[in-house]
């Protein structure tokens, strides 16, 4: 028994302001994200240290050795796979094309043209966004977070914007947001939890084998639940 003393201390890059995965509450992180990587440290035997950063600066924190883990409701994508291994998937997401509540002419991303498009640095949105905008002939807008985007196209100055379903949907749920989902889902995102790809072996399994582990106690869905009930 190596004593809580021994325990290794892993940091772990989170994007804060995007609900239900990980945001701020009473000065606190919580959230899907947050909630399930502490109960996987604590399974584990290791600590966490969660550190707050944009969606976009999480890979190359941890490509820079500033980060251990990357979580951030991160799907889990070819491109990032040459840089990134991931765990096991543990939440289906799946990007979505949003409007403002009181626009009625787009229903599809075909609609997009001649139109502003935000999206958030980084995301995989932002990359729908950007490999069908030569295409449809749209004009992309690039945001540092999610909340900002919504704005945008709240307040009318952006026609559209792609986000993952889980959590536009949630912040639809929680807040007059004045934007609406349209359309099915454009993609089968599922999240994953990131480590620096070929450096972390031995983490991952020890991630992986957590995850297993709370699947199996119902630990895993009191979690969803707690966030995503009603
Ligand atoms: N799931 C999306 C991605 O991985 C968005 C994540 C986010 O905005 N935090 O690109």
């Amino acid at each position: 028994d190596a004593g809580n003393d021994n325990k290794e201390v892993y940091k772990v890059g989170i994007d804060t302001t995007y609900p239900p995965f990980e945001y701020e509450k009473d000065n606190k992180y919580v959230g899907i994200d947050v909630d399930l990587i502490n109960a996987i440290a604590e399974d584990q035997g290791f600590e966490v240290k969660l550190e707050a950063m944009d969606f976009k600066g999480i890979i190359p924190a941890l490509q820079a050795n500033q980060l251990d883990i990357a979580m951030g409701g991160m799907s889990i994508t070819e491109d990032r796979k040459k840089v990134v291994d991931f765990s096991d998937p543990y939440f289906d997401a799946g990007i979505t094309l949003v409007v403002n509540e009181k626009n009625n002419d787009v229903v599809k991303p075909e609609d997009l043209k001649g139109k502003k498009v935000a999206v958030k640095k980084g995301t995989s949105g932002a990359n729908y966004a950007q490999s069908i905008e030569k295409e449809v002939g749209f004009e992309t807008v690039l945001f540092d977070d999610s909340p900002s985007m919504f704005l945008e196209v709240k307040n009318g100055n952006a026609d559209a914007l792609f986000e993952d379903y889980p959590v536009i949907s949630y912040a639809i749920a929680q807040q007059d947001l004045g934007l609406k989902v349209v359309g099915e889902r454009l993609n089968e995102d599922q999240y994953g939890i990131g480590v620096l790809k070929g450096e972390e072996q031995e983490l991952l399994e020890k991630i992986n084998k957590g995850l297993e582990n709370l699947k199996e106690s119902g630990e895993y869905q009191e979690i969803l639940d707690t966030y995503l009930a009603e």
